[in-house]
């Protein structure tokens, strides 16, 4: 049996009719279709043998003996990814141990959620203090832009990716939070190491790491 399908046909995956004598001029692929005898007892063997049923397990059986894919969280926790959005921490100096933020609002006029919250007043030599910086973290989308905003690197995202919580409250991130949260997720090297890879990560600080387990698919024979 022919079947003339038109190249448009091809792109739009729509049935095509057969060859109209007028419409000659255009391009056509040639597809020969072989109708199939009816072998009816073929059909009635393989549900007699359960053969489909047997194909099923005997895959399922051969993924028994290689190495799984699932992590079994909790208990095996990933080490998050240097660049890793995780929950936010307000930077503090390491001499005075102050929050490096100064107030200037960058960080709060680039966030397109507008969860970040500044209250500011003026110190006794007409410095800016910032009185209260408040993230409410439940409407935050962890795009960085707050992040990237910031001329004195003073927020950053960490790992921390675990805070569930039942109370509505332990999402509103005060700024001693935040700054507790620096402390907790950033101390020394980490850090450095934060601001080192984030702000000007390498090709090789993306790669899998050699003792993940990576899914690639069934073999196709
Ligand atoms: S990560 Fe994005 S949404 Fe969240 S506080 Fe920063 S700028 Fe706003
Ligand atoms: S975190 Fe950075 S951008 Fe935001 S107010 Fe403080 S200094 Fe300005």
């Amino acid at each position: 049996m022919l079947i003339y399908i038109t190249m448009e046909d091809v792109e739009t995956s729509v049935p095509a009719p057969d060859m109209p004598a007028s419409v000659e001029k255009r391009t056509y692929l040639k597809l020969m279709v072989k109708a199939e005898p009816d072998i009816w007892w073929k059909g009635f063997l393989k549900k007699v043998f359960f053969v489909e049923i047997l194909k099923g397990m005997s895959l399922t059986m051969s993924y028994m003996f290689k190495k799984p894919v699932t992590r079994q969280y909790p208990k095996e926790k990933r080490e998050s990814r240097p660049g890793f959005r995780g929950m936010h921490a307000l930077v503090r100096k390491p001499l005075t141990r102050r929050a490096r933020c100064v107030g200037c609002g960058l960080c709060a006029a680039m966030c397109p959620s507008k969860c970040i919250t500044i209250y500011t007043s003026e110190g006794k030599t007409h410095e800016k203090v910032v009185d209260r910086y408040e993230i409410e973290i439940l409407r935050c989308l962890f795009c960085g832009l707050c992040v990237e905003a910031c001329p004195f690197q003073a927020i950053v995202l960490t790992g921390h990716y675990e805070y569930a919580d039942s109370s509505k409250e332990s999402f509103r991130l005060t700024k001693e939070k935040l700054m507790d949260n620096w402390d907790k997720y950033m101390t020394d090297e980490k850090g450095k190491f934060y601001f080192k890879n984030f702000w000007a990560p390498r090709k090789s600080h993306f790669e899998t790491p050699p003792d993940q387990a990576v899914f690639k698919g069934r073999q196709v024979r």
